[in-house]
């Protein structure tokens, strides 16, 4: 299975001369490209975006919104995708599925990505060939028959199309609980990767004992570093992947400003470590943090541990509320922050030229099989 990316040797225009314009006239090029390509562009914005890139998308969401927008819109030819690389490969999946290319008279939807870099450190924590050997592995041990393959949607098309090939499903942290329930609805034991704080996280929401999670240690040389009875004790085995970003809230953040400000509430994404999100007040996905914000009643005092450009817009989006970043260190999702107007701009006029660079397609059968487990997703709300 591969991922096919076209290059951009045949690109119309070089990015080189794109780095020196100022953002105005980066927007007003960007402005006419939108203008003329009307419905047929649709740009998406990830909420953990730079503003200036956030204030020209046509919809902005999480993850799993952007998904099901990718998903419904019949209207677009092409996606420009201001988020990172496994976001460009769902909406490449979902936007192309078979029914809405027969629907289009077999014209497909060119999704791009501005900057080819914008990866996703968490994602890349787990490569097909690990997986693979991991549940190799297993099988040694326990019954995989009896076993649910589940991927966070930060994960890469082949991981997901894994999980559709053995009944498996991939999961948003907006819908993890539903996610695991259906999987536990089916079968007795779950492998979660790649992200091992939201699978602990709502494992342990589920009354799932600490000591019923092994963790997936993949270049431990056996078992992930685990013992033979401690994977056939499991319920759900974790992958010892984790977000960068969200890695860096730890629990005497949380302790310092309940001391200096009594009172607060704690605000925190699932994919903090435990410790952390066992002191918040509020735990929940980037739209639930965002509806928590959007419906507390004005003076509300909050420390929010997620993405520093989410936590900053909040601020700003709501000056009657007191919002403070959780961590006394910058964190950022530095991959999300390589796309900037200048790729953005370069990508569209070259779009708008009939020569899109940063085209991602992920290939047909990696898609036919992603599509399963990303159809049981949309399907678990
Ligand atoms: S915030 Fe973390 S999980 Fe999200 S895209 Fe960035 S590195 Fe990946």
């Amino acid at each position: 299975m591969s991922i096919t990316v076209d290059d951009t040797t045949q690109a119309t225009f070089e990015f080189e001369p794109y780095r020196s314009l100022d953002d105005r006239t980066l927007t007003e090029r960007i402005q006419a490209v939108r203008k003329r390509m009307g419905r047929r562009l649709l740009i998406l914005g990830h909420h953990y975006q730079r503003d200036e890139v956030i204030g020209l998308a046509d919809l902005r969401g999480d993850s799993y919104k952007l998904s099901a927008l990718a998903a419904e819109n019949g209207d677009c030819r092409a996606i420009a995708f201001c988020g990172v690389h496994f976001m460009a490969e769902t909406a490449d999946i979902l936007a192309n599925r078979p029914r809405r290319v027969a629907e289009r008279g077999g014209e497909r939807v060119t999704v791009i990505l501005p900057d080819m870099a914008a990866g996703c450190s968490m994602a890349d924590m787990a490569d097909l060939d690990q997986v693979e050997d991991c549940w190799e592995q297993l099988s040694e041990v326990i019954d995989t028959e009896d076993l649910m393959p589940v991927t966070y949607v930060n994960s890469a098309a082949s991981l997901k199309a894994f999980c559709g090939r053995r009944g498996g499903i991939v999961c948003t942290s907006s819908n993890a609980r539903s996610v695991l329930e259906w999987a536990f609805a089916r079968r007795r034991r779950v492998l979660f990767f790649p992200d091992q704080h939201l699978g602990r996280n709502t494992a342990l929401d589920m009354g799932i004992r600490l000591d019923a999670m092994p963790v997936w240690n993949p270049h431990a040389d056996w078992l992930g570093g685990n013992t033979p009875e401690a994977i056939r004790q499991s319920r759900v085995i974790l992958w010892q992947g984790h977000c960068s970003v969200h890695q860096v809230f730890r629990p005497e953040h949380v302790q310092r400003f309940r001391q200096q400000y009594p009172g607060i509430k704690i605000l925190v994404h699932p994919e903090c470590m435990m410790e952390v999100v066992a002191q918040a007040d509020v735990k929940g996905s980037t739209a639930a943090i965002i509806k928590a914000v959007e419906q507390a009643p004005p003076g509300t005092r909050w420390a929010i541990g997620t993405e520093l450009h989410l936590v900053n817009r909040l601020k700003q989006e709501h000056p009657e509320q007191e919002i403070h970043f959780l961590s006394p260190v910058v964190c950022m999702c530095a991959t999300m922050y390589r796309i900037d107007l200048a790729h953005l701009c370069w990508a569209l006029e070259n779009l708008a030229a009939g020569t899109p660079v940063g085209v991602i397609r992920v290939d047909d059968q990696t898609a036919h099989y992603a599509l399963e487990a990303l159809q049981r997703m949309l399907e678990v709300k």
